[in-house]
Parts: C-alpha cells; sequence; structure tokens
C-alpha cells in the first residue's frame, strides 16, 4: 500500500511485536489455575490503564467486541433497564449525525415503546447545545450525543450538553459515542456522562475489542446469557489479546505527541490543497477530512486512488459499499452533487506526509483531467 489515509475505518495498528512480548495472552480468564490468572491479570492491566486515561474504576468498564456491540449493549441494556424498573420516561434523543451504531440502536428501541426525538445538527455538522436543550422534557429517558462525528470530525459541545440534560434531570442517561474522538486529544466530561465506548482498532489496537464505560447509576439489563463474566453484563469469554492491544495503544498515546504530529500532517494536507473544499469550518478534529473535489465524482476518484494504492473513503467505511448518499452530510444540507464528489481523507500518527502528497497528486491529475 503507497498511500493508507482511510484510518478512521481502522487505523494503522502499533506493530504486534509491540505486544507479543507480553504474558496472559493463552487461557481463559475465568480460569483460576496460573494460566487463567494470568489472562485475567492482563485484562485487570488493560482496565487499570483506561482507567487512568480516561477516569473511574475498574468495575466501570466491560470489554466489548468493538463499538458496535458497546452502542447496543449500552442503548439497549439501560432502556431494557428502564423498562423493567417501570420507568415511564420514554423518549430518546439522538443526535442527526450519530453513526448506525447508535442512531439504528435507538430506533430499534420503537419495539420496546421508545420514541426517538432527532436533534438536527446545523449546515457546520455541529449539534448546538440550545437545540439539545429544547428537545429535553420529562418523559426524557437518554440523550445520545457522539463526540467526533466520523465523516467530518466536528467535535461537538457534549460537556454543554449533558450538562444541561443533568441539570433537567439527573436521571437522563446521557451516551456518549467516543468512537473517533479517544486517543485524539479529547477530554471526556466525565462528570456528566454516564456512558462512553470505543473500539481498539480505531486507535492503534487491532480489530475485535472493544470498551464500554457505565457510571455507577445506568442499571443495564444484559443482552446475551451465559456464564456469568464481567458481572453477567457481558457473558462470554473475553480477548486479552486484543484487549491488551487497545490498551497499549491507550498507553502508548498517554505518553506521545500524536496529536501534534497529527495537526502537522493536517496542515500540509490543508496546504497543498490550498485549503478548499473542505465541507466545514467548525471546530473538528486534526484526524478527519470531508473533502469535496468539485466536478469529480467520489466513485471515479475512489476507483483511481484505488489503483494507484492510495487508500481513502468516501463515507463511513460501512456506508462506502451503499450507494445512498451519506445521513450525516444531507443532514448538514450539502446537495446530491456536492455529496456525491465529497471524500473522507483520515489520518494517523503513523501517517507519512508522502502518502499525503501522493493522494494530493492523485487528485491534481484527476481535476486536470477534468478541466
Ligand atoms: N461509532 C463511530 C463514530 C464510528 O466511527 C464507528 C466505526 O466506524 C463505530 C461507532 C462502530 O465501530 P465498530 O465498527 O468498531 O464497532
Amino acid at each position: 500500500m503507497k498511500a493508507y489515509l482511510d484510518n478512521a475505518a481502522t487505523a494503522v495498528s502499533y506493530p504486534l511485536a509491540s505486544f507479543a512480548h507480553k504474558d496472559g495472552f493463552i487461557g481463559n480468564p475465568s480460569s483460576l489455575h496460573p494460566v487463567g490468572l494470568g489472562a485475567r491479570h492482563a485484562l485487570d492491566d488493560a482496565k487499570d490503564i483506561l482507567c487512568a486515561a480516561f477516569g473511574g474504576k475498574r468495575y466501570n468498564y466491560i470489554f466489548t467486541s468493538g463499538a458496535t456491540e458497546s452502542a447496543n449493549l449500552a442503548i439497549k441494556g439501560a432502556a431494557r433497564g428502564l423498562v423493567e424498573r417501570n420507568i415511564t420516561r420514554n423518549e430518546i434523543i439522538v443526535s442527526q449525525i450519530e453513526h448506525p451504531a447508535v442512531y439504528e440502536t435507538v430506533f430499534s428501541l420503537k419495539e420496546l415503546g421508545f420514541k426517538p426525538i432527532v436533534a438536527p445538527v446545523n449546515s457546520l455538522g455541529f449539534i448546538g447545545p440550545d437545540t439539545v436543550a429544547s428537545l429535553i422534557t420529562e418523559k426524557t429517558a437518554m440523550i445520545c450525543v457522539m463526540a467526533v462525528n466520523n465523516e467530518t470530525g466536528v467535535i461537538q459541545p457534549i460537556g454543554d450538553i449533558f450538562s444541561f440534560a443533568k441539570a433537567a434531570n439527573p436521571k437522563i442517561i446521557t451516551v456518549c459515542d467516543t468512537v473517533q474522538a479517544i486517543c485524539k486529544g479529547f477530554e471526556i466530561p466525565l462528570a456528566v456522562t454516564d456512558i462512553f465506548f470505543g473500539s481498539g482498532h480505531k486507535f492503534g489496537g487491532i480489530n475485535g475489542a472493544g470498551f464500554l464505560y457505565l457510571s455507577e447509576t445506568v442499571f443495564l439489563k444484559p443482552l446475551f446469557h451465559g456464564g456469568g463474566q464481567q458481572s453477567g453484563l457481558r457473558c462470554g469469554t473475553e480477548n486479552p489479546f486484543a484487549v491488551s492491544c487497545m490498551a497499549y495503544a491507550v498507553q502508548e498515546e498517554l505518553n506521545s505527541n500524536h496529536c501534534d504530529k497529527v495537526r502537522i500532517l493536517g496542515s500540509i494536507l490543508l496546504d497543498t490543497l490550498h485549503a478548499k473544499g473542505i465541507n466545514t469550518n467548525a471546530e473538528k478534529t486534526d484526524y478527519i477530512y470531508s473533502i469535496h473535489f468539485d466536478g469529480i465524482d467520489s466513485g471515479k476518484a475512489f476507483t483511481f486512488l484505488s489503483s494507484k494504492d492510495v487508500c481513502v473513503s468516501r463515507g463511513s467505511a460501512c456506508s462506502s459499499s451503499d450507494a445512498k448518499q451519506s445521513r450525516i452530510l444531507t443532514a448538514m444540507g450539502l446537495t446530491p452533487k456536492v455529496i456525491s464528489e465529497t471524500l473522507r481523507v483520515s489520518l494517523s500518527p503513523f501517517t507519512d506526509k508522502a502518502e499525503i502528497l501522493l493522494f494530493c497528486d492523485c487528485m491534481e491529475t484527476l481535476i486536470k483531467k477534468a478541466d
């Protein structure tokens, strides 16, 4: 691969050799013999790293297979917990730009009697705290707003939004998808956030491990029944290797200047493109860019770039094989033409300047051909 610029889909991982010397990757963490205990220690060590990075205690964290599972477990589990306790609040505010892992999960709860209330986004891809506040009623049970959007990179004001919610009713469950924010210089406002989650493969770990943070106040009905692992909240044998890779990436991030490095890489991208075409000028992460190339069909650009071994995406990875237009860019009011000429470029601390320049060069070729 000559240029991998699709790190929001799956980021380049740390070399597997970084993890290989560690013990505790074989055995079942529930076994009581030394091999099992080694696996248990690997999980505990990983929890300690998450606590140091994001706050909370070991018991606040649950390991999952990734963010989709975390979102389903958290949102469906908390909703079922409300039903079980006969709580009649049944409105769930969900931002218009949530990833399907959250958005579709919220809508699936209609079958349990919940009512999704969609919080609109403005033309910059930003969810205004006042807009969300105006949707809160005595029926609000939960609010789901992501920290950083996966298509535009726009940073959402979740501290303000969740503070409004807690001031209106401290029992409202605040849920934040932090997938594109974890290890990217974002501070989670823990005092007002009940639930947040991440996927290891988005920040230098490997596919197959994620985590879910739950505050003590959330009563969760589990989705899986089985051997009672993780206090019965997520039954099934944990994956110590993938979990340790995820924790390793978090630990590395704590000791790094990755954000500065990615900021510089982002400036190189913007300078080379003469800062043209970025679909928003809201405050955003340096890791993700939604770029409109006027007159260049993104499907054709994608094919051309792939033929040159340059990997980007046309939207989020999970929708890139889907002919439908991006729900997020549509919500921002971008025209179908602009959306069909937009590419997402996403960086990581391992991105090389040469990769960015190759991408820009390929786009320059396409622009010249189109003229
Ligand atoms: N939330 C956001 C913001 C994402 O970008 C993604 C993946 O792209 C997910 C959730 C789902 O993550 P996973 O596919 O690792 O379960």
